[in-house]
């Protein structure tokens, strides 16, 4: 349930309400909206909920009350009916400019990531990726450097001046790749990690969460909602494609995940058109169709040498051929006014 607060409400109205909140054993997020607060009501409902809309509706100060539905709250825009922006130093994700983040699958060399950097800088990205714990399929795939990769993916990031996004695949390591990253990325492996998704909702860091190749638009947005739920805001969506019958591509891009999520939910979102696709001759034509469907932003891999990559070279762009998909990234986002 979130209440919707008049524009006029007073600090006193809206003490009562939290009040009445509390004693009827609920907790409240309070997003403070542009032009009028709302309380979202969270907790198990145990008694009747139209004598509960009621005893809120009457109070002073309370313009309605609405049922959500839904499983998620606080990922909705009911809940916040503005888009968010996810702000960090300088970076802004989900206004009118795109961002792209960019960079290698894996940390592999002090070399191979400040090459990378310098070129998606050159080329217009605003954020460095690069994988230091990585998620493989098969455990005796290179699992990544651990923290001698997060050490080379800072100073690269540092060198730039691009701020670093990395994943993040255990609680445990939250502390060790929060000292070396601004931007933390939870793979689609792991969206359903929920003690991993109320730690990093509880470390406030700003967290890019894809979606698992096997889950739902609803499924991605309840686990949002576990970041949201620990105090941290600053969720950015991902689509990284999904598994389907077709195997012509690694996975099929869901394009409709982006018009979709931007709908129901106030979260800035993103595309992985290399890992929705798998091939790095898909990933500039499936960029540019994230970009028209209204993504806040990409997450791009771009590798010196993909032949010689020891992750996801078959997907990762050359550096020229990622100038080029900024190129062409940039005329789609001037047609639907937005700005790269
Ligand atoms: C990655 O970004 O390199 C990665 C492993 O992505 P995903 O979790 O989407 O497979
Ligand atoms: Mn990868």
């Amino acid at each position: 349930m979130v209440i919707v607060m008049q524009a006029s409400a007073t600090p006193e109205q809206m003490r009562q309400v939290l009040h009445l909140v509390e004693t009827s054993g609920f907790h409240a997020h309070i997003n403070d909206g542009v032009e009028r607060k709302v309380v979202a009501v969270l907790g198990e409902v145990d008694i009747d909920k139209v004598e509960l809309v009621d005893r809120f509706e009457n109070l002073p100060g309370v313009e309605k009350v609405n049922l959500i539905s839904a499983p998620f709250k606080l990922s909705s825009r009911q809940y916040h009916p503005e888009d968010y922006i996810v702000r960090d130093g300088n970076l802004a994700i989900g206004g009118n400019r795109v961002c792209i983040a960019a960079g290698p699958c894996s940390v592999e060399s002090p070399e191979q990531i400040m090459e990378s950097a310098i070129a998606v800088r050159a080329a217009g990205a605003s954020m460095l990726r690069g994988g230091a714990f990585k998620p493989r399929s098969s455990p005796h795939s290179f699992q990544g450097l651990g923290e001698p990769g997060l050490k080379m993916l800072a100073e690269a990031g540092e060198e730039t001046g691009l701020p670093v996004i990395t994943e993040v695949m255990d609680a445990h390591d939250l502390d060790l790749v929060c000292r070396y990253a601004q931007f933390l990325q939870i793979g689609a492996r792991n969206m359903q990690n929920f003690t991993l998704l109320r730690a990093v909702g509880q470390c406030g860091y700003p967290v890019l969460l894809k979606r698992g190749p096997g889950c739902r638009i609803k499924d991605l947005l309840m686990a949002a909602e576990y970041v949201l739920c620990e105090g941290n805001s600053r969720v950015v969506l991902c689509e990284r494609g999904i598994t389907t019958f077709e195997d012509a591509a690694r996975n099929t891009t869901d394009i409709n995940a982006i018009p979709i999520l931007k709908e129901l939910s106030h979260l800035p979102v993103f595309l992985d058109p290399s890992h929705s696709t798998g091939e790095w001759r898909w990933v500039t034509p499936i960029a540019r169709a994230g970009i028209a469907a209204g993504a806040d932003g990409l997450i791009i891999e771009v590798h010196p040498n993909p032949q010689a990559a020891r992750s996801d070279g078959r997907q990762s762009l050359k550096p020229e051929r990622f100038a080029e998909m900024m190129r062409q990234v940039r005329a789609i986002a001037e047609a639907v006014g937005r700005t790269v």
